[in-house]
């Protein structure tokens, strides 16, 4: 793979754009009425695979590990969180507008504005150069009103993050589950920002959703925590079957830290339009329990009674988009090969991860075929997620799963009414092979990678 070359195919993003919508992953939100502002709706294949992912980090962060637990906070939280976590105050972009076309862009995007050249820089959109208004900080938070008076004291904010949930359960969490410190709270939900630049599809949206863990630590063994976490979450993102030649970890500088964080690093991936931030670690420090004690004026410290101390801990954050872990996923299976001068389109997603796992058709809709497919199919269900399809050719069908990812696809014919066998297709070697009915669950059971 070159310096300019991604390895992905080409025109990706649109082609995904265009699968993802054919194949129900995933669509534009309110379409019918011209859609909405990047907000994206997860159609039947797309809740599955998001659906999956998320379990995947559940069991990973929360299962695989005895010091963590979970939570499920409230989107709305009282607003004084907001100042108290710095977002009213600090959680902005420098926003720049063209006078030209009026579009409006974050400076920090704009590389000749960021250089100080403002009078270099070409508009995107309409190409006027150099007529910018000057950066001014844009909140990206989006605001709402509570209760029946619309008037600043009603105020509410959609939360642009779900780690300041689990702060402020930081001692709720650790009373009713009595843990010590080393301890971990894992959440995953929505979240919403009012981004100046929305774009890539999934990558960045208004409307999304975050994994998020905050690691409560000791002070002083912070930075050691901190780098067993880079390791374990890099990890993991390959475990789920995502090439580890696209992924790579970014330090932050220092003119690069959030406001909250003493050190922190970015798992990238090589997305079609360049290396981007999928996951991000931060050492928080205290900065978030210390605020929001100051402001609430309640105790948040952790009371060491082996040693007899008091402290606040420190806090090691994992911070993922659930939706553009989905895309990296979905661009990193994307494949199209030549198969006898058709070009074949296919999903070459982890089989614990695809959103069916096989796929069940009679090869013609007689001779008992449909039947004994429709049987098979209720047998597996429960234990795999299985569709049944008997419209369209045999070819048809196969393409139809090949783009939806589906691992392996069952077919009833002639000879399973005979000697009781089905053929089994493998969607990435295209090898098939015939197995005896009752030997189906056990031989998809085996064939499935334990789940990342
Ligand atoms: P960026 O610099 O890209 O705006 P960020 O550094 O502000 O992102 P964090 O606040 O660290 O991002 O958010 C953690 C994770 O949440 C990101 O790594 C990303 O996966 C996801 N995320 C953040 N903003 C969005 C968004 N607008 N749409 C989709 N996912 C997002």
């Amino acid at each position: 793979m070159s310096e300019n070359d991604s390895g992905h195919p080409p025109d990706l993003m649109n082609k995904l754009v265009s699968l993802c919508k054919r194949r129900g992953f995933i669509f534009q939100s309110s379409e019918i009425y011209g859609g909405v502002g990047s907000v994206y709706d997860y159609g039947p294949l797309g809740i599955e695979l998001k659906n999956k992912i998320q379990q995947a980090w559940w069991r990973e962060m929360v299962y695989r590990h005895d010091d963590i637990v979970g939570l499920d906070a409230g989107i709305l939280m009282n607003p004084e969180v907001w100042v108290a976590s710095g977002h009213v105050g600090a959680f902005s972009d420098p926003l720049v507008e063209c006078t030209n076309c009026h579009r409006r862009f974050r400076a920090d995007e704009l590389t000749e504005i960021e250089a100080g050249l403002p009078e270099a820089q070409q508009c995107p959109t309409c190409g006027t150069t150099g007529q910018w208004t000057d950066p001014r900080q844009f909140n990206l938070m989006f605001k709402t009103f509570m209760g029946v008076v619309e008037d600043e004291a009603a105020t509410v904010y959609l939360r642009p993050e779900t780690a300041q949930g689990i702060f402020v359960n930081f001692k709720n969490v650790q009373d009713s589950a009595r843990r010590k410190v080393p301890f971990d709270i894992a959440q995953v939900g929505k979240a919403f920002r009012n981004e100046i630049t929305p774009g890539n599809f999934i990558f960045r949206t208004r409307e999304f959703e975050q994994m998020e863990m905050q690691f409560f630590v000791k002070p002083g063994t912070d930075e050691a925590w901190f780098e067993t976490w880079k390791e374990r979450r890099m990890a993991w993102v390959e475990s789920l079957g995502v090439r580890s030649e696209r992924l790579r970890l970014h330090a932050h500088g220092k003119e690069e830290l959030a406001h909250y964080a003493k050190a922190a690093f970015d798992i990238e991936y090589r997305f079609p339009f360049g290396w981007q931030e999928l996951e991000g670690i931060h050492n928080r420090t205290d900065y978030d329990l210390r605020s929001h004690q100051e402001h609430s004026g309640k105790k948040l410290e952790y009371f060491d009674q082996a040693a007899n101390e008091r402290y606040l801990p420190y806090v090691i954050e994992t911070s993922a988009g659930l939706s553009r872990t989905m895309l990296v996923v979905l661009a990193d299976a994307y494949d199209e090969e030549k198969i006898e001068g058709e070009t074949r389109v296919v999903l070459r997603l982890d089989p614990a991860l695809a959103p069916v796992q096989a796929a069940v058709f009679p090869l013609v809709k007689k001779d008992g075929m449909p039947q004994i497919a429709e049987n098979l199919a209720a047998d597996l269900r429960g234990r795999f997620n299985v569709i049944h399809d008997a419209t369209g050719s045999i070819g048809r069908r196969y393409r139809r799963q090949d783009e939806a990812g589906t691992p392996f696809c069952l077919t009833i014919d002639g000879q399973t009414t005979e000697d009781g066998t089905v053929t089994v297709r493998d969607r990435d070697s295209l090898a098939q092979v015939r197995i005896p009915v009752e030997g189906v669950a056990g031989y998809l059971a085996d064939a499935m990678s334990p789940a990342p």
